[in-house]
């Protein structure tokens, strides 16, 4: 498949456990305001929804009663959409991560190293990661790898190869986070080059966080990769303007695929790329 033929596959990363309504009022953290924003985006180009909930006071949650009444809302107003559920750290500690897992989301994210973060370390055990992982197998979630760094990519081709992992997980490049690998032209390629070569099958795509988000974003579209692009990893279009919603975010990745010649993965083409039923 030419670059010009290869849809591009948009992920909204609609809430996260990070940012509030202080720092931007758009961001979505009622179950109701989720499934709007998650709507908006799909209508404007996205196909993978990766979702975090909120308690009502804004802080993170992992219970699975609210996960539940999301995949609900998403199944019903967004036909076709592949819904992702975190399991990242800042929603929980220990198992609750996974204790939404036999939602049978489509996807779920799974970190399988640690590292630091602004204020605190990610810390991801070698136990907790294989109970997840083992979890997803059961629950038939293909697992997404948020790749912090260099390493998880080959820890992830390990699990691939000894049956912890599904043969053809989904890979994401994390850069941009505080404290963790920065947004860097020549990382970015050795990361394609090292998924391409350890894991020649999979599709990957990237994530910047931040101001580093519409960089990364044309980098992955240039380079015939996929994408993420969402409220949880930047609340602004530019230093001076807060994004006003995540259809807007997504609505910038539309636009560089136009700029490339790439064009925007359908629900079935997405689910097709990623062999999701
Ligand atoms: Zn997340």
């Amino acid at each position: 498949m030419s670059l010009t033929e290869k849809p591009c596959i948009i992920c909204i990363a609609i809430t996260g456990s990070v940012p509030t309504k202080k720092d931007n009022p758009a961001v979505p953290t009622s179950i109701t305001e989720q499934i709007e924003s998650t709507h908006a985006a799909f209508e404007a180009g996205a196909t993978i929804c990766h979702a975090h909930v909120r308690n009502e006071d804004q802080t993170p949650s992992s219970d699975p009663e609210k996960f539940a009444a999301l995949k609900a809302g998403v199944l019903k107003h967004c036909p076709g959409m592949i819904i992702q559920f975190s399991t990242g750290g800042r929603s929980g500690a220990g198992k609750e991560r996974g204790g939404m897992l036999p939602l049978k989301p489509d996807m779920a994210s799974l970190a399988v190293g640690s590292n630091n973060f602004p204020t605190r370390i990610y810390e991801n055990a070698p136990d907790l990661i294989d109970w997840l992982a083992a979890q997803m197998l059961e629950h038939s979630v293909m697992p997404e790898i948020e790749a912090f760094d260099l390493s998880h990519i080959f820890q992830a081709a390990n699990m691939c190869a000894d049956g912890r992992l599904q043969s053809k997980p989904y890979i994401q490049f994390v850069m941009g986070v505080k404290n963790a690998m920065p947004v860097d032209r020549d990382v970015f390629d050795f990361y394609i080059k090292t998924t391409e070569r350890l894991l020649p099958e999979v599709q990957w795509c990237a994530a910047g966080i931040g101001a580093g988000q519409i960089m990364v974003n044309e980098w992955c579209v240039a380079a015939g990769g996929h994408t993420r692009t969402g409220l949880e990893d930047n609340v602004r279009l530019n230093k001076n303007t807060l994004a006003p919603s995540n259809a807007a975010l997504v609505q910038r990745v539309v636009e560089l695929c136009e700029k490339y010649d790439r064009p925007v993965a359908s629900t079935s083409q997405a689910r097709q790329l990623l062999g999701l039923q």
